[in-house]
């Protein structure tokens, strides 16, 4: 049997450049060779205030943007979280077992949160659910960025732990972190990780930027000073992430990165760094605008629904039997 892969993008926001890089692009790369669960985790998002008409749009559009990126919708299971009942009962145990001694430490929580009077008791524990979410299909990798592997570790924590105490029931999962573009920075704070809900849209590429919008962003990036084009991301974190956006988008290593711009200048890397942009996202829009207006979207989705349910749902029925939820 093939090993399972399982990922999602939240619909928080337009898709940005670094979701295509530390998401969507290793499982382009990756579905062949695994059992593959890809997800809208709309659950997720409602940890901060959502539009609900603009939520459900989003929801469509993220699964669009999965096809157009060469993302089967046959071979794999595409769903929406909040379809499948499974994750959010499956959290609650879960949550019965874990601590907030462990949850205070999500350093996401702490960003999300940082000068908020208000914080919502969702954004604390969804690190909890997104365990759930990998741990009721028994995945064995989850591909993402960096930012994400905190959450991948408790989601191993939480899986041995219920194993050790209730008996075997979970495969413990392990993250899969690109070599390359694992961490798109924001634009104009390259310190910082882009972020598709980020509050300046000119600190992101999105997916769905026309061309005129790419080039000016990218023109526009905070560089670093001196010159120089060198991959060096404490000293010059902003070079770096020009780098690195090329390098994922044109299929090459960064020494070899590195090696095509030796002798250029900032606004030259830019001007390349933008034209590889161009080239691939216009391709990918025209691809989109094409599935959008097809029924395929909610075609996936009936199939990916009914198909991941029944795994979810004996996952769930063996957890709620250790535990001693319901009946035997
Ligand atoms: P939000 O701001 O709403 O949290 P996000 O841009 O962080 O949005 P998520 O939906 O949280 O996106 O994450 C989707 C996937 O994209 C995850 O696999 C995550 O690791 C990856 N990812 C997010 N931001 C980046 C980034 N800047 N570079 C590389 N991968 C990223
Ligand atoms: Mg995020």
């Amino acid at each position: 049997m093939k090993k399972r892969l399982l990922t999602g993008l939240q619909p928080s926001g337009e898709l940005t450049i670094g979701n295509y890089c530390g998401g969507i692009k290793q499982v382009v790369n990756y579905q062949d060779e695994y059992d593959t669960f890809l997800f809208v985790p709309d659950m997720h998002s409602i940890t901060v205030p959502q539009d609900p008409d603009t939520l459900h749009r989003r929801v469509r559009e993220i699964v669009g943007m999965y096809l157009a990126c060469g993302v089967s919708g046959t071979e794999n299971h595409i769903y929406v979280q909040s379809e499948i009942p499974e994750h959010a009962n499956l959290s609650w145990i879960l949550e019965c077992n874990s601590y907030m001694g462990e949850m205070s430490r999500m350093t996401q929580f702490k960003a999300k949160t940082e000068g908020k009077k208000e914080i919502g008791c969702g954004l604390f524990t969804y690190p909890i659910l997104m365990a759930a979410d990998i741990l009721i299909y028994n995945a064995n990798y989850v591909p993402t960025g960096a930012d994400q592997k905190q959450h991948v570790e408790l989601a191993r924590n939480l899986a041995q732990r219920f194993n050790s105490k209730y008996g075997e029931t979970f495969v413990v999962p392990e993250p899969l972190i690109p070599e390359v573009g694992a961490k798109i920075r924001d634009l104009l704070d390259p310190t910082k990780k882009m972020s598709k809900s980020a509050e300046n849209p000119r600190a992101s590429v999105f997916l769905t930027d026309p061309e005129k919008t790419i080039r000016k962003k990218i023109m526009g990036a905070v560089t670093d000073s001196g010159e120089g084009v060198v991959f060096d991301e404490e000293n010059k974190p902003g070079v770096s992430n020009l780098l690195t956006i090329y390098a994922s988008f044109s299929g090459c290593t960064i020494p070899e990165a590195e090696k095509h711009f030796e002798g250029a200048r900032y606004g030259d890397l830019k001007k390349e760094v933008a034209e590889v942009l161009v080239v691939f996202l216009t391709d990918l829009q025209d691809r989109f605008a094409e599935i959008m207006k097809s029924g395929i979207v909610d075609e996936t989705l009936d199939s990916g629904r009914d198909r991941a349910r029944a795994i979810a749902a004996q996952t769930y029925d063996l957890a709620r039997r250790r535990v001693g939820l319901g009946r035997v």
